[in-house]
């Protein structure tokens, strides 16, 4: 190693020496590993946590997915028992107001007269401010027959025999009676009914009866949970055509055929939106589920369904609360495309790294190849070609001349008395000459020409296109160059350092690469034995 650095200094060649070191290094397949594994680790620990952040957000996505619903359930569940208890608080209020109005002797009096334009003049007031204080609707007077004596809501019916199950049941138990009853018009009235009797006597007047539309406990759901309600009555609870009479006679729009199963209560009647028809339409499973998941037009919506039930326990509607939940579920869907986003950036960044990477490593495979190249057919110690490299060019050329019918030309140069050189200075002082000699050889000759070291102080220099005339002025230009100049060596010396030249040419004396070689050895051999220092040209004999 060390000799080699050695003439790698004297040599001074283009070679890079930092390059050969790095060449050497990146040869070593550890390093290699190394700057290919990190990436790849770096790579591969990114991928596993970008697959754990990912899984952790649809983990958490699918959670809140499920406590949505979770929450859907608990609303439904909780409007449901808003509404049962808001129907016993009704009912409990009205029970109070009729409790109030029994200790009213007057009307129990007048109402024991069955005096009913009395009667009305005597209760209109009352009506209007239960009415207003407690949404009573309905006040009836009813006779002991069940004949109705006064609507005090609508006084101009009357006479009409009532036979709701409200009123049968407070006639059979003889007790007061509540109960949600469902109208022709698919009304939902919460109705109190209570036997009326004579506080002496104990003589059975007739009945009195408070009822509210259930509309305002809608009202007071949609408000409480913020949520749109609506009202679809069963039709197989209905009278079809009792019921399109009533509508018409209200002059209401007639849509039994709307729906299937349902028709909008006439209480509130409010236009249906969109996705609600949409949905009654596309289900006809008479809402069996509670809380109903439904997409429309790229919108989410959660459906939360609370049956309502008559006095005598028959499912006679539905309350539908409209719940838009799009927001949340977009959020979901926000958060997915993010985590994706996320991915996909760092996998561009991966590949963008990877790419940069393994152009650096390409580029730099393709400057030691250039390196490799390099050693494989310069010589160290003179820059000049080696012998290998010689021989190739050497076939290449002399089939180029055979081909064109070219001539091509040998001049074998050896050192003279070389020997006594390394003798005489020491080994560097002739590693030197020669390193000089290939330099002078190099800066004399044509780009064209190879110039090779063919081996210890031997040199071989391919004329390519060259006739014997050509070789032979190229020759004593190259000896003069040698010979002419005195050689610098260490202590300011210097020395004169001749050579001896053999010229052969292509196909005049030799027709294949190793018999031109041969024939300029001869050549050379005759300049040896002709005193050295001139030049000889192959003779064919
Ligand atoms: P001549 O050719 O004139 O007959 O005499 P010579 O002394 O030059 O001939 P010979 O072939 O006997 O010796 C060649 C010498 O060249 C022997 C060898 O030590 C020397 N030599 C060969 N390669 C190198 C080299 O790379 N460096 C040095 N310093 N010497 C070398
Ligand atoms: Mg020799
Ligand atoms: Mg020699």
């Amino acid at each position: 190693m060390a000799r080699i650095d050695e003439q790698l200094q004297a040599a001074n060649s283009n070679m890079d020496r930092s390059r050969l070191t790095t060449l050497t290094a990146s040869n070593n397949a550890s390093v290699l590993r190394l700057k290919f594994l990190t990436p790849l680790v770096a790579a591969i620990v990114l991928l596993v946590l970008t697959a754990a952040i990912s899984l952790f957000y649809f983990e958490s996505d699918s959670k809140s997915h499920g406590l949505l619903q979770e929450r859907m359930t608990r609303t439904q569940r909780a409007a449901q028992e808003f509404y049962s208890h808001n129907v016993i608080y009704d009912a409990n209020a009205l029970h109070a107001i009729m409790d109030t109005l029994k200790y009213d002797d007057r009307l129990t009096e007048i109402f024991a007269s069955y005096d009913r334009t009395a009667l009305f003049k005597y209760t209109k007031k009352l009506f209007e401010s239960l009415n207003s204080d407690y949404n009573v609707t309905h006040f009836y007077f009813i006779k002991p027959d069940r004949v109705n004596l006064l609507r005090v809501h609508t006084p101009g019916r009357y006479g009409d025999r009532i036979d709701r199950v409200t009123t049968l049941r407070a006639e059979e138990s003889g007790d007061i009676t509540y109960g949600v009853e469902l109208g022709i018009l698919g009304t939902l009235t919460l109705r109190v009914v209570s036997p009326w009797h004579d506080s002496q006597t104990g003589k059975l007047i007739g009945y009195i009866e408070l009822g509210m539309e259930i509309d305002h406990i809608v009202s007071r759901i949609s408000e409480v949970f913020g949520l749109d309600a609506f009202v679809m009555i069963n039709k197989n609870v209905l009278n079809h055509e009792a019921w399109e009479a009533g509508m018409k006679a209200l002059g209401r729009e007639t849509l039994w055929d709307q729906f299937k199963n349902v028709v909008q209560s006439a209480e509130i009647p409010r236009e249906i939106p969109e996705v609600l028809k949409e949905w009654i339409k596309s289900d006809e499973n008479e809402y069996k589920n509670q809380v109903i998941p439904f997409e429309y037009k790229g919108a989410s919506y959660r459906f939360l369904s609370i049956p309502v039930k008559d006095v005598i326990g028959r499912d006679v509607a539905q309350i539908i609360l409209l719940n838009d939940v799009s927001v949340e579920t977009g959020a979901a869907r926000r958060t997915s495309m993010v985590v994706g986003a996320a991915v996909l950036g760092i996998g561009g960044l991966l590949i963008a790294l990877f790419s940069w990477q393994a152009g650096r490593i390409g580029r730099r495979i393709g400057d030691d190849a250039k390196m490799l190249y390099q050693i494989a057919t310069r010589d160290v110690l003179t820059g000049l070609y080696t012998r290998r490299a010689f021989d190739d060019f050497l076939s290449t050329e002399i089939s180029r001349s055979s081909r064109y019918s070219h001539s091509a030309s040998l001049l074998l140069i050896d050192i003279d008395h070389f020997k006594s050189i390394n003798d005489d200075y020491g080994h560097q002082v002739g590693d030197m000459v020669l390193h000089e000699i290939g330099k002078r050889l190099q800066n004399v000759a044509r780009n064209e020409n190879y110039i090779c070291r063919y081996g210890g102080e031997e040199i071989v220099i391919i004329l390519p296109e060259a006739d014997q005339n050509s070789a032979e002025y190229c020759a004593n230009r190259l000896k003069k160059e040698i010979g002419g100049r005195a050689f610098d060596i260490v202590n300011n010396q210097s020395i004169t350092v001749t050579v001896s030249i053999g010229i052969a040419t292509y196909p005049a004396h030799a027709d294949t690469g190793a018999s031109l070689v041969a024939a300029a050895d001869k050549a050379l051999y005759k300049a040896k034995a002709s005193g050295r220092n001139c030049i000889c040209t192959y003779v064919l004999e």
